[in-house]
């Protein structure tokens, strides 16, 4: 038996069955490359789920934890903590945002926001207005309130009743949105790019005429950008592509450079909201997270990385529609900037087992697309090495 067949035995023993997990035990990572426990090196185009935008062990991630986790680890939220205020202010000055609350997740802190919009709402307008408007295959996290959130039937089975309140329209449709808004209306929540939902890029016009629909109505915005934030789509975050700014934004995945984080980020007006003992969390913004999540945004700012995946991302949008136009079971390859989708006509997920036979780390969203989040430090090389796996992968595919 192999070492990483040994650790499979093991969890199958004592993990619950959350995840339909691939039978592979990565141990070690660098740059876009990790090692399983056999020693086998896989070229890595899912980086954690759009997590590891800064490539495996960024050594200025790594040392920044090793400090921080040698001088304070924790201490609570009963205190002020430096690093969570230089990133506080470090992700203020660089967005809309006037205040941040950190915690530890995606889902937190989309729970964060839904908390804020509603009490918001509550105190300005009344009691009756709590409704919030989201997207049809939009994912928002697996908590109750976020579960609620989500407009995909397979995440919300078997949780009923779920959270009262939320109303799903169909996305990349703002009449919808428009014809959907009530007096109980209080919020309007998307993703700028729907991520789980296979990579759907919004129509132009879409992002502005929601900002206009909630600016007439007296609605908040609340974009979930813990995909789309921090340069995977080329920007810092993924609305500044679409000439609008949202009320409330979310970050979370690549914040720390693969540490846990989440944080909900608002303007002055809604932020003032949260007054204390409203919300809260132990171990949300601890000096260790935030000290790496200090050195993870500083990083991908200092070394020219939204330059580089807007560079990158076109790069590999040519390669895959060099791919497209030479296998018929490509149907559309679409993205911005690294948050890039090839459409299939068949279902990827034996492409994705075969990928990882051939030493490709990929994903399939949504059954038929394949989904393209390398760390945004990738390069033409390592984009041509997983490009020429995928041309033998979707002949296969094809033949069989
Ligand atoms: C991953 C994801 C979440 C959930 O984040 P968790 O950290 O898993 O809770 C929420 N929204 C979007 C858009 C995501 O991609």
């Amino acid at each position: 038996m192999t070492i990483s067949e040994q650790w499979i035995e093991r969890a199958d023993k004592v993990i619950m069955k959350t995840y339909g997990r691939y039978p592979i035990v990565p141990v070690r990572g660098a740059g876009c490359r990790v090692w399983d426990a056999d020693g086998r090196e896989y070229l890595d185009f899912l980086a954690g789920v759009a997590v590891n935008n800064l490539g495996h062990c960024h050594p200025k991630v790594v040392a920044a934890i090793r400090e921080q986790a040698a001088t304070l680890i924790h201490c609570s939220n009963y205190y002020h903590i430096p690093p969570q205020i230089a990133l506080a202010e470090l992700l203020c000055g660089r967005s809309f945002a006037d205040r941040a609350f950190f915690c530890n997740s995606g889902a937190e802190a989309n729970e964060a926001a839904i908390k804020l919009a509603r009490k918001y709402s509550r105190e300005t307008f009344g009691p009756e207005r709590y409704t919030i408007i989201t997207a049809a295959e939009s994912f928002h996290g697996r908590t109750m309130a976020t579960v609620s959130a989500t407009g995909q039937e397979k995440v919300q089975r078997f949780f009923d009743p779920l959270l009262h309140g939320f109303v799903h329209v169909p996305f990349n449709d703002a009449a919808a949105i428009a014809a959907a808004v009530t007096p109980q209306t209080c919020a309007v929540m998307l993703e700028p790019i729907q991520g789980e939902g296979g990579v759907n890029i919004p129509a132009p016009g879409y992002l502005k005429a929601v900002r206009e629909i909630c600016d007439r109505c007296g609605l908040l915005l609340i974009l979930d950008e813990v995909q789309t934030g921090l340069g995977r789509t080329g920007k810092l975050f993924a609305h500044e592509h679409f000439g609008i700014e949202p009320d409330i934004m979310t970050l979370a995945k690549a914040l720390a450079g693969g540490a846990p984080i989440g944080t909900m980020l608002a303007r002055e007006k809604y932020a003032a909201a949260f007054s204390p003992g409203t919300h809260g969390s132990t171990f949300g913004g601890n000096p260790l997270m935030t000290a790496a999540a200090l050195a993870a945004v500083n990083a991908l700012l200092d070394e020219g990385l939204l330059e580089r995946a807007t560079a990158m991302g076109a790069y590999l949008v040519k390669r895959l529609g060099e791919l497209q136009a030479k296998h018929a079971i490509v149907e559309e390859v679409r993205g911005i900037g690294l948050m890039v989708g090839m459409k299939l006509t068949v279902p990827g997920g034996e492409i994705v087992k075969q990928g990882h036979a051939r030493g490709l780390l990929l994903n399939v969203t949504h059954d038929t697309v394949l989904r393209f989040v390398p760390p945004l430090v990738v390069t033409e090389r390592e984009i041509d090495e997983a490009v020429a796996i995928l041309d033998g992968l979707l002949a296969a595919a094809a033949a069989s």
